[in-house]
């Protein structure tokens, strides 16, 4: 098919026109020439295994720092990392509006390919449907992953008093980028989405036997919601430090622009790492020297004061509470 062409509700019928866009366009950018075109992948795995989901909607669909299609491979891949699960394989199911320019499905295909290859995962099976112009926004993808569990335990229910919380770079960079872009507000460079997958940094944290007690990937919400969920599971009372948590100056104006506080902007290309305390520096070591992790640093801690809330230190010195958010602040960024 020609990346001229648009998808048409015949790409989503069944037939022919819809076997030569999964080859064309799917198959070629990640499929494996070898597997059988049967209607499950088979998998050689052992348990216990990490099984995740996650719809992606994000608008506009290629954004500065990455699209849809990085977006959709990056996030399940964090959230199987995020319970100490090494990434095996994905499933990736598109809907996709009558119109949208074979070329851009094309974009997003290798994209999910490249982004696939980065985090050492394969995309062993999907689904397409087509649904009439004005039904979808260009292309809505649902991303399924299963892991193997290398490390039990590793659960937002598992932190500890004492233990400390890593932040493996700055925040807001996704959230920002995307609201900019789709506002039309961005004619720079200076702000980018951080949409990447953490392969590398939570694998060598497992390999070096560190001992973390939880993980999680600030998405939506940001670090304010996935703070105060893992206080509210553990139970425990969480204090931040403001001037430890990084937020780009560009960014910083961007949501100060929006009236948005970037300790709830969604970030894509970050863990919380809470481990204990005799581990924190070691930890940090490990993830200052991997890709995307240069800019980790100890943001704050676990307590046993106020369980269930989130506090943060400002750098003039006062304390104010970080309440969960209550809604949701910036539509349609992932
Ligand atoms: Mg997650």
């Amino acid at each position: 098919m020609s990346t001229e062409e648009r998808i048409t509700l015949k790409h989503g019928a069944g037939g022919t026109a819809m076997v030569e866009l999964i080859e064309e366009v799917f198959a070629a950018a990640y499929g494996d020439a070898n597997a059988p075109r049967d209607d499950s992948a088979r998998l050689d795995l052992t348990g216990p295994l990490a099984f995740t989901t996650d719809s992606f909607v994000v608008d506009p669909i290629f954004f500065p720092g990455g699209d849809i299609g990085r977006l959709a491979v990056a996030g399940t891949v964090n959230d199987l990392l995020a319970v100490g699960a090494r990434p095996v394989a994905l499933s990736a199911s598109f809907i996709i509006e009558e119109g949208l320019p074979v070329r851009d499905l094309v974009t997003v295909a290798q994209s999910m390919a490249k982004t696939a290859a980065e985090a050492e995962v394969r995309i062993v099976t999907g689904d397409t449907k087509v649904v009439a112009r004005g039904s979808a926004d260009k292309v809505f993808i649902t991303t399924s992953g299963v892991g193997c569990v290398l490390r039990d335990g590793i659960s937002g229910a598992a932190a500890k008093p004492g233990d400390a919380i890593i932040l493996t770079g700055s925040i807001g960079d996704h959230g920002a980028a995307v609201m900019l872009a789709r506002e039309k507000l961005l004619d720079t460079d200076a702000i980018s989405s951080d949409t990447a997958p953490l392969n590398d940094i939570v694998l060598s944290l497992i390999n070096a036997e560190c001992e973390i007690h939880t993980m999680r990937d600030p998405t939506r919400g940001g670090i304010g919601a996935a703070l105060n969920e893992i206080a509210k599971q553990s139970a425990v009372g969480i204090e931040l430090e403001e001037r430890a948590i990084i937020v780009k100056p560009p960014v910083a104006a961007a949501c100060e622009a929006l009236g948005i506080d970037p300790l709830y902007v969604a970030n894509e290309g970050k863990m919380l790492v809470i481990v204990s305390a005799a581990d924190a520096q070691r930890s940090l070591d490990i993830i200052r020297q991997q890709r995307w992790g240069a800019e980790a640093s100890i943001i704050g801690r676990v307590t046993s004061n106020h369980p269930g809330q989130v506090r943060i230190r400002t750098s003039i010195g006062t304390t104010r509470v970080v309440s969960p958010p209550s809604g949701e602040l910036l539509p349609r960024i992932c």
